[in-house]
Formats: structure tokens, sequence, C-alpha cells
């Protein structure tokens, strides 16, 4: 059997660069882990770091290894560019990119789209956020509780949570409404019906209290930073028809939930219900296997209302967007979303049976590949960041590489390459029982 052979370095070359990183970069970029390590090499849902250790990748960078880590299509794709012209400006004419555009366009389900590509998901919602804001000449955002979308002025402005969200400088005026994640409280108690019901009610309330128009509301389909929280399915649908009775778009942020990597549908906002398309779709991470590439869908005439906005000097650069089409056509010809549905069922049914015999976890959520732990303090069921911390280091240990979020830091996130194999998922599950089992003894 493959094995997870690695141990977690104690010290050594990782170390020493542990502290020349601390010593130049940010503070807040070295305490994700206690002991940061550096990958060197990447291959299917395998890396290795510096000194020769392999791991089993579930977090696929941060979801950005979509497929596999170096995919030949798509190294191969980038090597041939790359040997050609790195990059020619989006003042001219690229074929890849025209490609990829006319894709996207087709699977966005948006009628008359237009696709303009930026280098990131940031960049991507902060375009959106102009188009909308221009398009209804309003600056009022309507956002979600719980929510993430990058980290520029406008992008944390409309950020649900203080704690990503430091600043409140933000060009726009956010109206934050319930997003529909369960929490502690009275809306715990509500059947999914009702929860939507009240979610809509709270959306109502905010914009009778609101003056002048709102240009939009944007959403993760399933919030990502947040913890993988899964909003009743028909909220977004329930939502959209307060908008339209407004005029108010729909930005639909589909940077971590694009591609297929929830199983069922290859958007988020397509398991919301008969919501239809969004005016506005967002993507990023996942779409160049690695390579930073994001982007904008829209109706032409919500993208056009722009008629002399500035280019993005990068953005849909040839290298990136032939490495996005090659990855693109492996996962469509590969059917990676029906991977992502069949495999998501095999590691949640693991995950909830490893839930079962451990009281470190109060619940198993997700969809697809985007599955979230969430871990407690056994016996309290207080939210654990603790247990958290405590499981990721343990799971790297066992070979495994995972991530952590949610609004309390307590929830393990799940999300491998969508190419993950049966073998794969069983070694994972069995690693993150054993990081779950030393996590829970450690607290
Ligand atoms: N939107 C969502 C849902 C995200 O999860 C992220 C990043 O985690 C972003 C936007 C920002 O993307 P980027 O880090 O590429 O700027």
């Amino acid at each position: 059997t493959p094995t997870t052979t690695s141990a977690a370095p104690a010290g050594g070359a990782h170390a020493a660069l542990h502290a020349r990183h601390r010593a130049v970069l940010p503070d807040w970029l070295a305490t994700y882990y206690r002991r940061p390590i550096e990958l060197t090499r990447g291959e299917g849902r395998h890396v290795w770091d510096a000194e020769g250790n392999r791991y089993l990748d579930f977090f696929g960078g941060i979801l950005t290894t979509m497929t596999a880590h170096a995919l030949p299509e798509v190294t191969a794709a980038v090597s041939a560019q790359a040997g050609r012209i790195l990059h020619s400006s989006t003042l001219y004419l690229s074929s890849h990119a025209v490609e990829l555009a006319e894709r996207i366009a087709r699977l966005s389900g948006i009628p008359d789209a237009r696709v303009f590509f930026t280098t990131s998901g940031t960049e991507a919602n902060d375009t959106a956020l102009l188009l909308a804001t221009a398009y209804r000449r309003s600056n009022q955002i309507l956002a979600l509780r719980n929510s993430y979308h990058g980290r520029s002025f406008s992008a944390v402005g409309i950020t649900g949570n203080s704690a990503w969200s430091p600043t409140s400088l933000s060009p726009l005026q956010t109206l934050y409404v319930h997003g529909g994640v369960r929490t502690r409280g009275p809306y715990a108690q509500l059947s999914d019906a009702e929860f939507v019901t009240a979610c809509v009610a709270d959306l109502e309330d905010v914009l009778g209290q609101t003056g002048g128009p709102v240009a939009a509301l944007i959403a993760e389909p399933v919030p990502g930073v947040g913890g993988f929280t899964m909003p009743p399915d028909g909220l977004l649908a329930a939502f959209k028809q307060v908008l339209d009775k407004h005029g108010i778009l729909w930005i639909t942020d589909e940077v971590q939930t694009g591609w297929g990597r929830t199983g069922e549908h290859f958007w988020g906002w397509q398991a919301h219900g008969q919501a239809g398309p969004p005016d506005i779709l967002t993507f990023a991470k996942g779409i160049g296997n690695g390579m930073s590439m994001g982007g904008v869908v829209a109706r032409a005439e919500v993208m056009n209302c722009l008629t002399a906005h500035s280019i993005s000097t990068f953005g849909g650069s040839p290298v990136t967007a032939a490495a996005a089409l090659a990855n693109l056509t492996y996962l469509v010809e590969h059917d990676l979303q029906g991977n992502a549905r069949r495999i998501g069922g095999l590691l949640r049914g693991r995950f909830e049976a490893a839930a079962a015999r451990l009281g470190i976890v109060r619940e198993v959520r997700g969809r697809g590949l985007m599955l979230g732990v969430e871990l407690v303090v056994p016996g309290s069921g207080q939210p654990s960041a603790e247990a958290a911390g405590l499981a990721l280091e343990a799971a790297r240990e066992h070979g495994l590489l995972i991530g952590k979020g949610g609004r309390f830091g307590n929830v393990l996130r799940i999300a491998p390459p969508l190419s993950l194999t049966v073998e794969e998922a069983e070694e994972g599950a069995d690693a993150l029982e054993a990081a779950l089992a030393a996590a829970q003894q450690a607290l």
C-alpha cells in the first residue's frame, strides 16, 4: 500500500527557513502552521517537502491544484507557451485566452456572457463590485455574514467577519444579511424552510431600512474561509426573488465552489434551487491549477457598462490561459465533477464514522470534495481552534496535508485535487482519523 511515511520535520532546513521567513515576511503569514514546511515537488495528489517527506495533499494549495499536481497536460501547455512568448499584454489577441473565454462563457449559464480575466479572486470580486456599482449607480452592497471575498479595500469591506476585515474604510457601503449559516442561537432551532424564511425576512428588513438603490448582493454558495458551512439549498433562490423585485444584481463568488468541486453541480449556485443564472459570476483558484488566474463573467450589458475601463496587465496572459485551458479540458474530459461526487461521498462516510467514535468532532459537512470537520472540546462542545491546530499538525505527522478555517478557527477543511482515487481517499481518511484521535488526546 502507498504509505504515509513522512515524519514531521523537527527542525533542520525548515526551522532555519522559518526563522528567515519570520524576519522578513508579515507575522500573520507564519502562524497558520506552528512549524511550517517548504514544499519542493508535487505529483498527482502527493507533494514532497524540502527534507524528502511525502504527503497526501488534501488541500491542493488552497483549492488551487484543481486536477492534479504536475498534470502532464498542464505542464506541457505551460512549457510550450513559455517557449514561444511569456507575455504579450492584453492589448493583443491571445488564441488561448479567447478559447478559454468562449468555454467559460458557455459553462457559466449566463446568457450573452462576456468574460474578463484577472490574476486573483480578490481582483475578480473587485471587478464584479465595480461593475455592479457602475451598472446600478450605487455603492451599496449586500453581503452575507461569515463571508470572505479577498483582501483589497473593497473585498475586505464586504467581508462578513470582523477578524478578517480589520478596517471599515471601504469605498462601499456594506449591508449585512444573514447568510443562512447555522450557528448556535435561535436560528439553529429552525427547520430548513423556516430558516430560509428567516433569512429572507432579514434581507427584507435590511432593504427596508436603507435609502436609495442597492447595487448587488454578493455571496459564496458555500462559505469557504468561513468553514464550509452549508446554507440551505433554496436560500439563494429565495433571495433572488427579493433581489429581482428591487432590480438588485446577484454576484456569485465561485472562487472555491466552481468547476465541479461540490460534486452535484458544476457551480455552487446551481445547488440553490431554481435561482436561475446569476448576473455576475467570479472565479479564480483552481482554474489555473496553480497558475494565478481569476475572472468575471457577466451579461454583456453589465460587463460593457464600463466603456473606458482600464485593462488588467497580466489578466489572461498567454501562459496562464494555456494552463487553464489544458486544465479545464482535462477536468471535463475525465468527468472530475463526477469523481468529486463519488469520492466525496466515500470520504464523507469515512469522516462521519470517525466522528461517531470521537468526541472532538461536532459536525462533518460539505459537498463533493469540499468537506468540513468542525471540532469542539469534548464534553463542553465549545468550538476549539486549539483542537484544529493540533489536528492539522498531527495530520501532517501522518503524511496528510489539510486546511483549517471557520468563524472560530475550529474547522478542518478538506479539499483535495479532484482526481483523488479511492485508495488515496481511504489512506487519507485513515490518516485523518489518527490525527483526530491524537488531537483529542492532546487537548
Ligand atoms: N473569494 C473566495 C470565496 C475566497 O475563498 C478567496 C480566497 O481564499 C478569495 C475570494 C480571494 O482570492 P485570492 O486569494 O485569489 O485573491
